[in-house]
């Protein structure tokens, strides 16, 4: 088993994450890269469920962590379930998508093995030692960094990777590894869950409608709406806008905000500061909409529309229902 790459599979009582894909992607293709077989981490007995989705990553091991003290998320318990499997398996690399979980955990692991823990990397690969890009500053910065260490616990940059399945018919073999937990560990508890939004939400939309100061007015929002309804969107914003009290916090996008990676990002009047940008870069297409064709958000965008948002998104409306009838 010696030299494996374990990637830990995001979950909440095993519902799989969005970003499990992008981990499962990154790990197989690192494992290619390096000729090392690759085994997911599914942490908790209802997890146990999930192998057959990391198959369709071309993962062909799941090891499933059951305790009774893993009944629930708790980051110090999760940490420690995969540091009893490590001295276990020896694995040469320890992976995550750099999610709040995802994060959370490794820094666990890695403090509890006093292994280093390169977060939010963007490139992992291997010379005489790991050379690692990774985002520092919220996006504004790429840090390039050398790590010497036999065991490489790292994060990748949510959104950095694009989820691919594998072709073919893949199997997985789940092993169940019990493992032994202090239950004073579950020092962070779950005590309850409250879900702020029904359907889809910002940071997993395939089509986002947002706007900045550039809208004038909560009420302003009204004609986003509508346009982030027919597309079947989300409205987002600058925090110019919360600032302001026009929109809720859960509404931003940004390095304060929500980070989104959608198929559509449509910035209505939003100038494109670096702390906006980061939070917008993942888009893969971005039509900017703005009366100033030196914006940021303009120069950076695929398309724009040079004009005032609020003759532009009724025109669009007009013609997305005419084309619809
Ligand atoms: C520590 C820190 C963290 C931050 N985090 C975030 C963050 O997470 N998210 C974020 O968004 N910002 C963040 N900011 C703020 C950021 O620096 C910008 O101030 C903010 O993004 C600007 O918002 P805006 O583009 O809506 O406003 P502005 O910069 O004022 O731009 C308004 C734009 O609207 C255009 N416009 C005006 N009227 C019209 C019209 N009628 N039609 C079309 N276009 C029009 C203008 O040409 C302009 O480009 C952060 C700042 C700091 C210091």
């Amino acid at each position: 088993m010696m030299g494996e790459i374990l990637v830990f599979v995001e979950h909440d009582q095993g519902q799989l994450s969005p970003s499990a894909g992008e981990a499962l992607t990154a790990a197989r293709e690192l494992g290619e890269r390096l000729s090392q077989k690759t085994a997911a981490v599914l942490v908790g007995q209802a997890a146990e469920g999930l192998g057959t989705m990391c198959a369709e990553y071309g993962v062909q091991l799941a090891y499933c962590l059951t305790s009774p003290v893993l009944s629930d998320y708790g980051p110090e318990t999760w940490g420690q379930a995969i540091v009893e499997l490590a001295n276990q398996c020896s694995p040469s690399v320890i992976l995550s998508v750099g999610t709040d979980r995802g994060n959370e955990v490794l820094a666990q692991v890695a403090a509890r093995l006093g292994a280093p823990f390169a977060a939010n990397s963007t490139v992992v690969q291997r010379g005489d030692a790991w050379e690692i890009t990774r985002v520092q500053w919220g996006g504004s910065l790429l840090e390039d960094i050398v790590v010497d260490s036999e065991l490489l616990i790292a994060s990748y940059n949510h959104h950095s990777i694009e989820p691919a399945f594998f072709p073919g018919d893949n199997e997985i073999e789940v092993r169940t590894v019990g493992v032994e937990l202090d239950p004073t560990l579950g020092r962070t508890v779950i005590r309850d869950r409250v879900t702020l939004t029904e359907g889809v939400t910002l940071s997993t939309a395939s089509v986002v409608v947002s706007g900045g100061r550039g809208v004038g007015s909560a009420d302003g929002f009204a004609q986003l709406e509508e346009l982030a309804d027919l597309l079947g969107g989300r409205v987002g914003c600058s925090r110019a806008v919360t600032n302001n009290g026009w929109r809720s916090h859960a509404d931003q996008v940004g390095q304060t905000g929500t980070r989104i990676a959608p198929e559509i990002y449509i910035a209505c009047g939003i100038s494109g500061a670096i702390q906006h940008w980061v939070g917008a870069m993942a888009s893969k297409n971005i039509l900017a909409i703005n009366t100033d064709r030196e914006a940021n958000m303009v120069t950076k965008a695929g398309y724009a529309v040079i004009a005032d948002l609020h003759e532009v998104i009724p025109a669009v409306i007009e013609e997305v229902k005419r084309r619809r009838s």
